[in-house]
């Protein structure tokens, strides 16, 4: 499929600023569509909350100059009235809507019957229901234009970005909804520019369908978002990659055959070991049960946790890769375990 860019500010702040960010934009490869939020969505009052109606004017009217379309975030029925009073026939919902069914569907009254594009961003947490959710009460309404945005998850602990991507849950958005074109949001993921192109790169290997960007032209004075907006030059570099990308294999690889034919046997061979291990769970929870031993041991799971992740080590297996699989199947063990003491 065709790789999509779309890219523009954090916010609109000016006409000048549009006018700008529409001449450096119009010809980069790829680029479809030019973002710029009209009504932001902050999470603590009484920082700038968008300009509104005026800015939806400068971008029909620049829009027109350039050839080009902007787009923008819609978060209640009078804003995607206004977008369609302005001509703007790209919107999308934001993190903060897609987590809630109810603006979802008042949104989807206001645009059902109207010819709009609709970019649906991740909820904030990792609740692929939600996400998957919002485009079907989309799709009940008629709207044919959607496209998945991925911006990444709010959680307590992100591990250095702004919002922890998961790449997992929006491969399964991919895996539930196939047709549904899907686009990375580095710039709301990373919180920093610096991370913005290493998340691009990822994206581009994960098969997206193209990126949604910060891009601004003096980025570290941006009114909203200055720490993670790129400018114009990098930008060209990661739409030049992805660019060149368009063209990547698909056609089946003979050479691959035989290890994946190895691969889905280790897969099978790794089940049904994983059955057998669960087997003996049953029995080991029959034994603690009649010698009135509690399920969970501790001094057993730490000397199991020792051993696996110095053999893991050995082996040159990734030691937090190796601790998540074994504390999830610890975790089925003792669920296994308990589940047998219910039966009594
Ligand atoms: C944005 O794109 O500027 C924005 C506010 O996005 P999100 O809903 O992903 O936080
Ligand atoms: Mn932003």
């Amino acid at each position: 499929m065709k790789k999509r860019i779309i890219a523009g500010p954090c916010s609109a702040e000016s006409y000048e600023q549009l006018h700008e960010v529409a001449r450096h934009l119009k010809d980069v490869p790829c680029l479809t569509t030019i973002r710029a939020g009209v009504w932001k969505p902050r999470t603590r009052p009484g920082c700038f909350e968008g300009l509104g109606e005026p800015a939806l004017r400068w971008m029909q009217e620049i829009g027109r100059e350039f050839g080009v379309s902007f787009c923008c975030e819609v978060a209640r029925p009078e804003h995607v009235e206004m977008c369609l009073q302005y001509g703007i026939h790209t919107v999308w919902l934001g993190a903060r809507t897609t987590t809630s069914p109810f603006m979802v569907d008042e949104i989807c009254s206001a645009i059902s019957g109207n010819n709009i594009e609709v970019l649906v961003k991740n909820p904030i947490c990792p609740d692929v229901r939600l996400w998957l959710g919002a485009i079907e009460r989309l799709q009940h309404v008629g709207i044919t234009a959607l496209t998945a945005i991925h911006r990444g998850f709010s959680m307590y602990h992100n591990n250095g970005y702004r919002n922890a991507p998961l790449w997992e849950v929006a491969l399964e958005l991919r895996r539930e909804m196939p047709d549904i074109p899907i686009l990375c949001d580095p710039s709301h993921i990373a919180g920093r520019r610096d991370l913005v192109p290493i998340l691009t790169a990822t994206a581009l290997q994960l098969d997206y369908d193209g990126l949604m960007v910060e891009v601004h032209p003096h980025p570290a004075s941006a009114w909203t978002d200055a720490e993670q907006q790129i400018d114009f030059t990098t930008l060209l570099t990661i739409a030049e990659t992805w660019n060149i990308n368009e063209k990547q294999n698909t056609t089946p690889l003979p050479e691959l055959g035989p290890l994946r034919d190895e691969i889905d046997s280790i897969d099978h061979g790794m089940l049904r070991m994983l059955a057998r291990r669960m087997e003996l769970s049953h029995q080991i929870a029959d034994i603690k049960r009649q010698k009135n031993m509690t399920v969970y041991q501790q001094g057993r799971w730490t000397d199991v946790i020792e051993d696996r992740l110095a053999l893991a080590q050995k082996l040159g297996l990734d030691t937090k890769f190796t601790k998540d699989i074994l504390e999830r199947i610890h975790a089925e063990s003792v669920r296994v375990q308990l589940g047998e003491l219910k039966k009594q």
